[in-house]
């Protein structure tokens, strides 16, 4: 069966999409942690982060280093932090978090609430600084 990021990447499952090319799918964690909380995935699903090829994993890292370099365009932060748990959903992801503290990356901190509308407006605005 499919993973429900599958799901998301064909479509079938809604998501706030910040973008794509052909092998990396980047869009807005459901449960944010931080505003611009954002899960890179690749299209090709595969459970464990460490089961991808080297071409793969190292070209999920540069995408996921585009979709930094735009969430610091948006969201004030120190640094933009990444983190791989992959403990909840079987297809794997980098969390990509903007972070000022250590906490703001603590996947125990209770998690952000937004309406459609306004994770509407986070992902156009992320989305409008990705630098092909
Ligand atoms: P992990 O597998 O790394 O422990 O956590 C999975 C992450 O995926 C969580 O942060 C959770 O909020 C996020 N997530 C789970 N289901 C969905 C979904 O349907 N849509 C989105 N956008 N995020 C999801």
């Amino acid at each position: 069966m499919a993973s429900i990021f599958t799901k998301i990447i064909q479509g079938d499952i809604p998501s706030y999409k910040i973008a794509e090319d052909e092998k990396y799918y980047a869009f807005l964690d459901i449960n944010p942690l931080a505003k611009g909380h954002t899960l890179v995935i690749p299209k090709k699903e595969t459970d464990y982060i460490f089961d991808l090829s080297d071409e793969d994993i190292s070209g999920m890292m540069v995408f996921a280093k585009k979709i930094a370099l735009a969430i610091e365009k948006v969201v004030p932060c120190k640094k933009v932090g990444i983190a791989v748990l992959g403990l909840e959903v079987p297809h794997a992801h980098i969390h990509v978090v903007p972070i000022n503290t250590i906490y703001d990356i603590d996947f125990k901190q209770p998690k952000l609430k937004f309406t459609g509308e306004e994770f509407e407006v986070i992902s156009k605005e992320i989305s409008s600084k990705i630098i092909a």
